[in-house]
C-alpha cells in the first residue's frame, strides 16, 4: 500500500462526505509556484489554484515569510475588541482598491460564504427591506443564507430547509441560453424581460433589498454576463433603491484579467462586494467591502466572528497584495489568458469533442461535448481530467462536462505551455480510444 493509498484509508472512515467533492483520491503533502506534490512524491502542475484561492502560488516565499512573522509576533487577538497593525493596513488598502464608487468600509469574515451572507445582513438593514434576487447558476458559499443565494446543486438543498426566506432566482445570461439566431442585444432583453418578470407579478421593487450576482460565474460554468444585460439589471436598482451587489470571491484579485471581475463592466458601480479565497492566499479571511452608509447600518454584534481579520490572515493578505503588485499579476493574467484562450481555441478546432471555450484572464471554462449532438458530455469529461491526472496535471470540471482552468496567476510560461503539451496528449488519447 503506497503512503497516499494508506492515509486514504484512514480518512475514508471520518470525514463527513457532505463535505469533500471527491474528483481523485490523492493526498496532497506540499506545493511550490504551480506544482503540488503528493504523500508518494508525485508531482502534479495546479491548474486549479485550490478553487482560485491561491493566485500567488503556492508557498509564495514573500506571503509566507509574512505569515511567519506575524505568527511569532502576535497570532491572534479577536479583531471584535482590538484592532492590530496588519488589519490597519489591510482596510487601508482594502478600501483604496474596492470598484466602489465614494467612501468605502470594510468587514472582515473568514470564508467567502459568511461574506454573502453578511452582504445580505448588511442590505437588509440599510435598506429596511427583505427579499433578495440571485442567479440561477449561482454558487455563493455553503451557510444558510449563501447556500440560499446559491443554485448549482440540488445536494446544497436537500434535506436541510426550509432555506432563507425571501430570496428569488432570475434566470442568469449563460451563453448557452442564447438562441440560434438571437443577436446578443436581443439575448440580454429576452434575460432582462425575464429579469423583470418577478418584479412585475409577485415581488415587489420597493421592498427588495438586495440583487448579488457573479458578474462571471465560476461554479457555474466560467459564463460572463453580457455587458448589456448588467447594465440593465445595474439600472433597474438604481431605479428602485435596490442594493446592487458583485460576488469577487471566486473572480477577484486579477483573476479574470482585471483586478475585479466588475472592472469588465464600466457602468456597473456595485453597492457592496465579496472578496474571499485568495485574499489571504488561501488562508481563512474574507471581505465585504462596501458603501459605507450602508455598512454603518448593521451595528456589533451584528457581524462578529471571532477570528475573523485576524493578525495572521490580515498579514497574509498584506503580503499577498504586495505579490500582486509587485509580480503585476493582474497584468500577467490578461497577457497569459491570452495565450491559454489561443491553446483552447485551437484544440477545439483539433478535437470535436471540445465546444465552448470561454477564457477571461487565466480563467476559465472549456466544454466537452458529445461530437454527434454538441450536447454536454460529462463521462468524456471526466475521462479526461483522470487522463491528465495520470499524466501530471491537476484539473476539474463544473457542471459535470465543464473543464475548469484556474492555474495559479505566478505560473511559469514554461510549465503554462507544457500543461498545455500534456492536454494535448490526454485529448488525442481520448479521440484514439486510448482510454
Ligand atoms: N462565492 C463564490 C463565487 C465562490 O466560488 C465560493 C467558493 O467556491 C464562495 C463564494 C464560497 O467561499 P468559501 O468556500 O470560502 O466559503
Amino acid at each position: 500500500m503506497s503512503q497516499n493509498q494508506a492515509l486514504l484509508h484512514q480518512e475514508a472512515h471520518g470525514l463527513a462526505p457532505a463535505s469533500r467533492i471527491k474528483f481523485f483520491d490523492v493526498v496532497l503533502k506540499s506545493g511550490k509556484g504551480a506544482i503540488l506534490t503528493d504523500a508518494d512524491n508525485r508531482d502534479y502542475i495546479d491548474l486549479l489554484s485550490s478553487a482560485s484561492s491561491t493566485n500567488t502560488g503556492h508557498a509564495h516565499p514573500h506571503v509566507v515569510h509574512a505569515i511567519q512573522e506575524q505568527a511569532a509576533r502576535l497570532i491572534q487577538y479577536t479583531p471584535a475588541y482590538f484592532a492590530t497593525e496588519p488589519e490597519i493596513e489591510l482596510v487601508k488598502r482594502l478600501t483604496a482598491l474596492a470598484p466602489i464608487a465614494g467612501p468605502v468600509k470594510v468587514a472582515f469574515g473568514n470564508s467567502g460564504s459568511d461574506a454573502n451572507d453578511a452582504i445580505i445582513k448588511f442590505a437588509r438593514a440599510y435598506t429596511g427591506r427583505q427579499n433578495v434576487v440571485s442567479f440561477t447558476g449561482a454558487y455563493h458559499g455553503s451557510t444558510y443564507g449563501s447556500i440560499t443565494t446559491s443554485a448549482v446543486s440540488l445536494n446544497m438543498a436537500r434535506k436541510i430547509g426550509p432555506l432563507l426566506p425571501g430570496v428569488v432566482k432570475v434566470p442568469f445570461p449563460s451563453h448557452w441560453d442564447q438562441l440560434p439566431h438571437e443577436t446578443e442585444a436581443e439575448f440580454c432583453d429576452r434575460l432582462f424581460a425575464a429579469f423583470k418578470q418577478p418584479f412585475e407579478t409577485y415581488l415587489p421593487a420597493d421592498e427588495t433589498a438586495l440583487v448579488e450576482i457573479e458578474a462571471i460565474q465560476g461554479d457555474g460554468g466560467f459564463c460572463k454576463a453580457p455587458a448589456r444585460y448588467l447594465d440593465q439589471v445595474y439600472n433597474f436598482c438604481q431605479k428602485h433603491g435596490i442594493l446592487f451587489a458583485v460576488d469577487e470571491v471566486n473572480q477577484g484579485l486579477g483573476r479574470s484579467g482585471t483586478m475585479w471581475s466588475i472592472d469588465h463592466f464600466p457602468n456597473v458601480h456595485p453597492d457592496l462586494i465579496a472578496v474571499g479565497k485568495s485574499i489571504a492566499s488561501g488562508l481563512p479571511l474574507s471581505a465585504v467591502l462596501g458603501r459605507a452608509p450602508v455598512i454603518d447600518a448593521l451595528a456589533a454584534p451584528g457581524n462578529v466572528y471571532t477570528t475573523a481579520g485576524n493578525p495572521v490572515t490580515t498579514a497574509a493578505a498584506n503580503a499577498t497584495l504586495d505579490v500582486i503588485t509587485d509580480e503585476h499579476l493582474v497584468e500577467r493574467s490578461a497577457r497569459l489568458g491570452a495565450t491559454a484562450r489561443e491553446f483552447f481555441l485551437n484544440l477545439r478546432k483539433q478535437y470535436p469533442f471540445i465546444g465552448d471555450v470561454r477564457i477571461y484572464g487565466l480563467n476559465g471554462g472549456i466544454d466537452v461535448v458529445n461530437p454527434a449532438t454538441k450536447q454536454p458530455d460529462a463521462i468524456a469529461a471526466s475521462m479526461l481530467i483522470t487522463r491528465l491526472l495520470e499524466l501530471g496535471v491537476l484539473m476539474i470540471t463544473v457542471r459535470g462536462n465543464v473543464l475548469r482552468f484556474q492555474p495559479p496567476l505566478v505560473i511559469p510560461e514554461q510549465t503554462l505551455h507544457r500543461a498545455f503539451q500534456i492536454i494535448e496528449t490526454a485529448c488525442a488519447d481520448l479521440q484514439a480510444g486510448r482510454i
